[in-house]
């Protein structure tokens, strides 16, 4: 017996990843599970991420939880529409009572006598659990680059993931640094509010056409048919699904869908040759994620905005703006880092202490690994939600925390059907798996476009992505293969 508050499972962020953890606990028959979210509010990216122009890049109908179908006003839906969304998830499924707000977890230990996780949160008191499902997100953890002198400056500075309530641009002299996801949306949101705006650029990204549509009211009313929802989400999925070829398996084809179209916009909408040469990155389109816009490079084209690339980059942020390598000096008032999240090294931020006082954080130093992307040997009853290689660049990253679910949920039937008290997989099960990742990741543009990227851990290899088809990895976690495991 323990004197601290148990519970059968503890879900670590509210989140879709927390979300799809206690939807389908609930299917399951159990009730006893908290989620538990660090923030004063819950429901994670969407909730967070305010940034003008925030926008999913997957089509809505497909970036939703399967349980859930939703009559989106667009194809590829803004921040507040997926906010709503997730409110909505709240409501239908009822997860409000199981969510325990302000309640960051710093640590994690498995208690091998009492086969129970203590789980520790800062400022409140511990608590137990059997299972563990850490859905703490991959791209939750913001990451801003120690610029020489950055907490000098007097303006206003922050990241896109924390944009200020009631911030106003109106006529201020702006810098942006980064130009990746969140910039693209960033700066034609915000570009015809600002005085000036400096757009600091490390690499450029390749860019392709957004296919967005508003759906009329008509399309909307078809939408809240299941079989209609039903057949457009694998219209989408499928069509998805074949980028993994050209992400893969054929150049050609990656050039044929994406590079083409890519470099025929570039061409059209940047008519500045030197600026065009800029925006021209230097690596195989997919090797980083593909930005989704139309309107990046029309707004990169305004007599406001000035593009500073590597080759003047950022010397030191001063007092009143930036000085670039050049010795040219910005003046500034806001300053906004879209300089993007630790999704590799710093995938779990908390310490977590396995069987025989091992440590997460050891296990991993040369790189995050785990069985099926979800668990790891020596760590019994803890499940990772979007864990090591299960992010997916050409489609919905919901399917793959669905298909997580299958796996999580049938391991946990497990031992509780069998009256057990843990399971982990084991090191051959592990190491056969991750073996097998990293040997597929070879062939794909990840590892093989020339680029570096936010894919890549410190050790160089690509640990943010799986490398195939979503349907391959859904498959193997619905089978589940209690050879792979042990259960005590
Ligand atoms: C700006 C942005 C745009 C994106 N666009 C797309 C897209 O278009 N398509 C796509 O497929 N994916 C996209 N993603 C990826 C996105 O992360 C996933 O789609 C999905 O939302 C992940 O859900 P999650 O629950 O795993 O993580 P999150 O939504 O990040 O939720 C994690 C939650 O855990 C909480 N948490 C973290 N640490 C702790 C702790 N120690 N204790 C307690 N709580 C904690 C966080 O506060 C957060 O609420 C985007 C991500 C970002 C940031």
């Amino acid at each position: 017996m323990t004197d601290f508050l148990d519970y059968q499972v503890v879900v670590i962020g509210s989140g879709f990843g927390g979300q799809a953890a206690a939807i389908n606990l609930k299917k399951q028959g159990i009730q006893d599970f908290v989620i538990l979210e660090r923030r004063d509010f819950a429901g994670g990216t969407w909730l967070q991420n305010r940034y003008p122009g925030a926008a999913v890049d997957v089509q809505s109908p497909l970036y939703s939880l399967s349980s859930m179908p939703y009559q989106w006003t667009q194809m590829f839906v803004t921040q507040p529409e997926l906010a709503e969304y997730t409110q909505a998830v709240f409501n239908t499924f009822n997860l409000h009572p199981h969510v325990k707000l302000n309640q960051e977890v710093v640590d994690a230990q498995w208690h091998e006598q009492s086969q129970r996780w203590h789980i520790t949160i800062k400022g409140c008191p511990s608590i137990t659990a059997r299972f563990i499902i850490n859905a703490t997100g991959p791209l939750s953890m913001p990451v801003i680059p120690n610029f020489p002198g950055k907490d000098n400056f007097t303006g206003t500075s922050f990241h896109t993931n924390n944009w200020p309530d009631n911030i106003s641009l109106k006529d201020k002299k702006v810098a942006i640094i980064g130009s990746g996801a969140s910039a693209a949306q960033v700066i034609p949101a915000i570009v015809d509010d600002v005085a000036s705006l400096a757009v600091f650029q490390r690499s450029a990204h390749w860019i392709i056409p957004r296919p967005d549509i508003k759906f009329p009211k008509w399309a909307q009313q078809l939408l809240g048919i299941k079989w209609v929802y039903g057949l457009l989400r694998h219209a989408i999925y499928w069509g998805l699904e074949t980028r993994v070829i050209g992400f893969k398996y054929s150049k050609r084809v990656l050039n044929l869908f994406a590079g083409a179209p890519a470099r025929r916009q570039l061409n059209k909408q940047i008519t500045d040759p030197e600026l065009r040469q800029q925006l021209t990155p230097d690596f195989t389109i997919g090797c980083k994620r593909i930005i989704l816009s139309n309107t990046y490079y029309p707004a990169m084209s305004r007599n406001h905005v000035s593009l500073f690339t590597q080759d003047n980059g950022i010397k030191q942020i001063t007092p009143t703006g930036i000085e670039t390598a050049d010795g040219t000096s910005l003046a500034l008032d806001v300053i906004i880092y879209s300089t993007g999240y630790d999704a590799t090294d710093g995938l779990i931020s908390y310490p977590v202490t396995g069987q025989n006082g091992q440590q997460l954080r050891h296990v991993w130093s040369d790189y995050p690994r785990a069985y099926l992307g979800t668990c790891v040997p020596d760590f019994p009853n803890y499940f990772i939600v979007t864990g090591p290689n299960t992010g997916i660049g050409h489609t919905s990253a919901i399917f793959v925390i669905e298909a997580q679910m299958h796996y999580i949920m049938q391991a946990i039937n497990y031992v509780i059907e069998h009256n057990q008290s843990s399971i982990q997989p084991t090191k051959t099960a592990e190491t056969r798996y991750t073996d097998m990742v990293h040997k597929e990741m070879e062939r794909t543009v990840w590892h093989t476009g020339g680029c570096n990227s936010w894919y890549k851990s410190a050790s160089g290899k690509v640990i943010a992505m799986f490398p195939g088809f979503s349907f391959v990895f859904k498959r193997m976690c619905k089978r589940f293969k209690l050879s792979d495991h042990n259960i005590q």
